[in-house]
């Protein structure tokens, strides 16, 4: 047999961390990694915050799961936190990303089903999204290497280009339920959408009544310096969903709605075995103990200032292989003149945990609790890194 028991879908590097500590993680022999990364997004307050870990340890104690047929204190206090925080009424938790995103799509849909025309169930979602990878997510985006092989997809998604509203507009018909968009694309290269691309989505939605559906999964959680990266854009969606650094690590996403657009969501519409229990509600909670506060926003904010003004500083010393920075608070991006993907395996190499993304850039997406002397030693050794990796790309 040659197949591996994991089975072999990622192309798994040589890191093989086993214990992490703040901004770092270690290896197996012990290596030390600067984690620029966090799990893709996820690891917001690092690796063993002591707040995290200890409601996590004590809620495990008290009460793991029940079933979602009881009664949810843990839950109703956790979703009380999220309404009282932003633009949403209710709260559906979930397990992943993607399964946020599916509630989203199920909303958006049964939002118009409750209204009497069912016919409204195609949504416009845009070029280089990723909304996960489930079968509804993967038919939401155009992206051929996440749908090969895998027909035949889902119908009720339409894809135009990506920040683009005249192509949104036009693509619009008596089938439209509305739009899901990452305000800012996260795995299809670090791109925030423009503010009048945003305003003119919600416009359209307002005009025609339908469903403006965020995914936040990637730029949600003060990963941006914001509770949620809509605050930026001074647009509220109907819809939104939530995961990766919501629950520190915990895996738990979340789809947040207007009590308008969750009409059609009634008892019996949509459910989760796990979604919601007592220990991903810990977890949650513990996360925005720390992050739904004014001043961790805006060390955010501050850090990614630094953070960028230290990358733009660096680029014309190695703009034969940056060419700039973008992003908003510590969701930041490098495009590169190169293939990023081959970058990011030599800088894991020398100790520096990023991720490629679409576009040829770089991400980077450190932990949000991460001090001056952490960008100080990200940037030293990524640019150290970059005049050595000069050497092959010029002999090439
Ligand atoms: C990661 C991601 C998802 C999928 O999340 P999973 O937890 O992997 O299912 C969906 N949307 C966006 C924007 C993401 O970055």
């Amino acid at each position: 047999m040659a197949i591996t028991p994991l089975m072999p879908v990622y192309p798994r590097s040589p890191v093989r961390p086993v214990r992490g500590e703040g901004v770092y993680l270690y290896g197996e022999q012990g290596e030390q990694y600067l984690d620029f990364a966090s799990g893709i997004a996820v690891n917001l307050l690092g690796h063993g915050h002591p707040h995290l870990t200890k409601a996590i340890q004590e809620q495990a104690a008290t009460l793991i799961h029940v079933s979602n047929l009881y009664g949810s204190p843990q839950g109703e206090a956790f979703a009380q936190r999220l309404v009282d925080l932003t633009f949403a009424d209710t709260v559906f938790f979930t397990n992943s990303g993607a399964e946020a995103v599916e509630c989203a799509i199920k909303t958006a849909r049964r939002y118009h089903h409750a209204k009497g025309q069912p016919e409204k169930h195609t949504l416009i979602t845009f070029s280089n999204a990723f909304h996960g990878r489930t079968m509804a997510t993967i038919s939401a985006t155009n992206q051929e290497k996440l749908r090969d092989g895998f027909a035949p997809l889902l119908p009720g998604f339409k894809v135009v280009e990506f920040d683009n509203l005249e192509a949104a507009k036009a693509a619009m018909d008596e089938h439209t339920a509305g739009f899901l968009v990452e305000p800012i694309q996260g795995e299809g290269g670090i791109r925030p959408a423009s503010q009048a691309f945003i305003k003119g989505l919600r416009e359209l939605c307002d005009e025609n009544d339908l469903m403006l559906v965020f995914d936040e999964v990637q730029c949600g959680v003060a990963r941006t310096g914001k509770l949620y990266a809509y605050e930026h854009y001074g647009v509220e969606p109907d819809i939104l969903a939530s995961a990766k650094g919501i629950g520190g690590g915990f895996p738990m996403g979340a789809c947040l709605a207007t009590e308008k657009a969750a009409a059609g969501m009634v008892i019996g519409t949509h459910g989760s075995t796990y979604g919601g229990n007592p220990l991903a509600m810990a977890a949650g909670q513990a996360v925005f103990d720390i992050v739904a506060d004014d001043a961790f926003l805006d060390n955010v904010t501050r850090m990614g200032e630094r953070l960028r003004g230290a990358l733009e500083q660096m680029i014309p010393n190695d703009d034969h292989l940056f060419e700039g920075v973008r992003g908003l608070g510590l969701m930041l991006g490098i495009k590169m003149k190169t293939d990023s993907r081959a970058f990011v395996t030599y800088l894991r190499e020398h100790g520096l945990l990023t991720v490629a993304a679409g576009d040829n850039v770089l991400r980077v997406l450190p932990p949000l609790v991460i001090e001056e002397a952490h960008v100080t030693e990200f940037v030293e050794k990524l640019s150290e890194a970059a005049r050595q990796y000069e050497m092959p790309q010029a002999a090439a």
